[in-house]
């Protein structure tokens, strides 16, 4: 922690944070196409994430030999629900707490279940299982100099909910195709055979 005294300034609002991970190692840090970051056994091609294992969980394989790979930017919500109160320390929320939605979400490619904040303003009565997501970074907290990103769930086709792609003001950069529709109904669109 720095030790700021406070002296005759008028607080730094204005000033831009230091974007950090929030935690390190588990997602890269591309503001466009940010991935979860796991690994990939070797052997038998098992997924894991977080990318924290010394050896296959497959219990057939225990292969040691694990690759760092990025995952699936998409995929379908599994299980969901929502945080309505405050989680006890050492949880760290912002101020004042903003109820938020969580989703399980099973990976396009992998089909590994992921669980994940939704982008905050996704309200749980909108969310359905099958709802296609993709992966983006969203301040998880802050400090008085440093803003702390983790990965978050957005809709296909919703608009950025003032997230970490909506800093400049200019909405143009954001991903996907623009609809003003709120629900994002577009359900499977990208479904996989086999
Ligand atoms: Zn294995």
């Amino acid at each position: 922690m720095p030790s700021s005294e406070r002296a005759g300034r008028p607080a730094g609002h204005g000033e831009a944070h230091q974007r950090v991970a929030a935690v390190d190692g588990w997602f890269t840090l591309d503001g466009a196409g940010p991935a979860l970051i796991g690994q990939r056994c070797k052997a038998c091609k098992t997924f894991v994430f977080p990318p924290t294992a010394s050896w296959c969980p497959n219990p057939l394989c225990a292969d040691t030999e694990m690759e760092e790979v990025e995952l699936s930017r998409r995929g379908s919500i599994w299980s969901f629900t929502n945080a309505c109160y405050q989680p006890p320390a050492p949880y760290v929320a912002r101020e004042p707490y903003e109820p938020f939605s969580i989703a399980a979400v099973e990976l396009e490619a992998e089909q590994m279940v992921v669980l994940g904040q939704m982008v905050r303003g996704t309200r749980v009565e909108d969310l359905h299982v099958g709802d296609q997501v993709e992966l983006v970074l969203d301040t998880l907290y802050e400090d008085t100099d440093r803003e702390y990103l983790v990965w978050k769930w957005k809709p296909v086709g919703a608009e950025p909910a003032g997230g970490y792609g909506d800093r400049s003001g200019d909405r143009s950069g954001g991903s996907g195709p623009k609809k003003s529709s709120a629900g994002g109904n577009r359900m499977a669109e990208r479904r996989r055979d086999g």
